[in-house]
């Protein structure tokens, strides 16, 4: 039929929450077939029913994308249930608010874990059927972080950082192959996940800095789903490869 993605395949992580079940409801909207992927089944479970009681195609698909082989088994179920994956959305991410010196190591190695590395291993599983295929877009979900500092994130704005140079090298080494890739860059959006760290901040240096909730309006998660969809539907030729969404009053 005539919607912009018809026929086309999308894996979105991170999709049981936040900007991710956005994307998944708007990619599936536009008439993407979905595979949505996260730890928490029994949310994916309930996006998907939604997205199919609007007449969408989506799959849940249990997946913890720092573990390499379970990423390799969703791009193997979605491509055997749906088709070829046309369009990965890297959304899956994890960020603590707190001051590298009081060494909360283990936060560290999991924001690298899920932020750098879980981001690589869905790569890895779709590069090259996507440039056989001479087809396919990449979406990576850095942040503002990915452009600029801000106290209590340093490993997470490290890890964006990543993505930021990691996705123009890899652009620039595919873009021949009809491979796209787009870096999403948000400033603060009205999450689970962002209620959560902000609520929850212990280190005291950090505290005073992000008051919660913000004394201005923040962005609604459709908001950066209105951005990937912009990106995913543009012309064979054309590649949007940044798009910095940030609220009107914190830029
Ligand atoms: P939420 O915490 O609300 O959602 C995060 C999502 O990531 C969840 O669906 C979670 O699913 C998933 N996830 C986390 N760890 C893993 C893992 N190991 N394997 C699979 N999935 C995982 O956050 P947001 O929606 O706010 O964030 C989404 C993205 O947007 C992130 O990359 C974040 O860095 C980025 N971003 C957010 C901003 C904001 O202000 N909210 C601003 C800029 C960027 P589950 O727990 O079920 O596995």
């Amino acid at each position: 039929d005539d919607k912009p993605l018809s026929g086309k395949v999308a894996v979105v992580t991170g999709a049981s929450s936040g900007i991710g079940a956005a994307i998944s409801r708007q990619l599936a909207a536009a008439g993407a077939k979905v595979a949505m992927a996260a730890r928490r089944e029994n949310l994916l479970k309930e996006i998907q029913d939604e997205i199919l009681k609007e007449g969408g195609e989506a799959l849940a698909v249990k997946c913890d994308v720092t573990n390499r082989a379970e990423v390799k088994e969703l791009i193997q179920h979605t491509e055997s249930t749906l088709g070829p994956v046309d369009i990965l959305v890297n959304n899956a991410g994890y960020w603590v608010i707190r001051c590298m010196k009081n060494l909360h190591e283990e936060e560290w190695d999991q924001q690298v874990d899920v932020n750098i590395k879980g981001v690589l291993n869905c790569i890895g599983a779709v590069i090259s059927g996507m440039c056989e295929r001479k087809s396919g877009h990449i979406v990576n979900m850095s942040s503002e972080n990915g452009k600029k500092a801000f106290v209590g994130f340093a490993v997470y704005t490290g890890s964006k950082f990543f993505v930021e140079g990691m996705s123009r090298t890899l652009r620039k080494e595919v873009c021949k192959d009809g491979v796209r890739v787009t870096c999403i860059q948000p400033g603060d959006v009205e999450t689970p996940g962002y209620a959560h760290s902000l609520m929850t901040i212990e280190d005291k240096q950090c505290k005073p800095l992000y008051t919660y909730p913000f004394p201005y309006p923040i962005m609604e998660p459709e908001v950066i789903a209105q951005a990937v969809l912009y990106a995913v539907t543009q012309p064979d030729h054309v590649a949007v490869n940044e798009i910095l969404v940030q609220p009107r009053e914190n830029p």
